[in-house]
């Protein structure tokens, strides 16, 4: 899951990514309306966190600007305690929710996962496919009684796999998804993980395997249950 935060205040920006982050989203943080409107444009977010009042373009008009663009990723806005006009116009707009700050980050959590369940995507601690099972709480894969912890990475890696299985997954998603829109990682780190991920499928007795699309990505196959 990837979340996208746009708020000029940095303490309270760099405070969200890190509740996000130490939830195992993948954050990306900007600062101003004009970054978070390129960004947001980009439709690779399950959530964009919204402040209203941004500098170079506030968040009304993001939110307007993405909405008439055709992009319906969910927008939790922020707004400040007396700001009721800014609530109506706001949802209005075309937000999915608003937040009231100051808040607590139980809340916080709790808003953006209500807007990712709505949008459809599979809320779930544990994936299965197969023979395989991938659990969210303690970052491990297993079959059967065999399991094998995974690292962060490794972990999204796998999630964007067993959530789309047989799907192929271009490398740039893996990129786009882990490391971030304008990250410059490279595409050997992709392979890397991935060599790292079938090591473990294979030491746990899967029959599961990470088939390659040479060039262009990978899909997830096989197995038995
Ligand atoms: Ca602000």
């Amino acid at each position: 899951m990837k979340i996208l935060v746009v708020e000029d205040e940095v303490a309270l920006a760099d405070a969200l990514s890190e509740i996000l982050r130490r939830n195992k989203y993948s954050v990306d943080t900007v600062y101003d309306g004009e970054d978070g409107l390129d960004y947001g444009l980009t439709d690779i977010y399950d959530c964009i966190i919204l402040d209203i009042m941004l500098p170079r373009r506030d968040g009304i008009d993001v939110l307007r600007t993405l909405r008439k663009q055709h992009i319906n990723t969910p927008v939790l806005l922020l707004t400040a305690r007396s700001d009721v006009e800014d609530k109506i116009n706001g949802l209005d707009s075309g937000a999915d929710d608003y937040l009231t700050k100051p808040f607590v980050s139980g809340e916080l959590l709790a808003r953006v996962r209500s807007l990712t369940r709505r949008k459809g995507e599979v809320v779930t601690d544990a994936f299965e496919y197969q023979d395989i099972a991938l659990n969210k709480s303690t970052f491990s894969l297993s079959r059967a009684e065999h399991y094998v912890k995974l690292s962060l990475k490794e972990y999204q890696i796998m999630e964007l796999l067993i959530a789309n299985p047989r799907q192929l997954i271009p490398k740039e998603r893996f990129i786009e998804k882990i490391w971030g829109y304008d990250s410059d990682v490279e595409y050997n780190n992709v392979e890397v993980y991935i060599s790292f991920l079938r090591k473990k499928l294979t030491a746990i007795g899967s029959q599961v395997t990470i088939k390659t699309a040479r060039g262009i990505g990978y899909f997830l196959e096989g197995g038995t249950k």
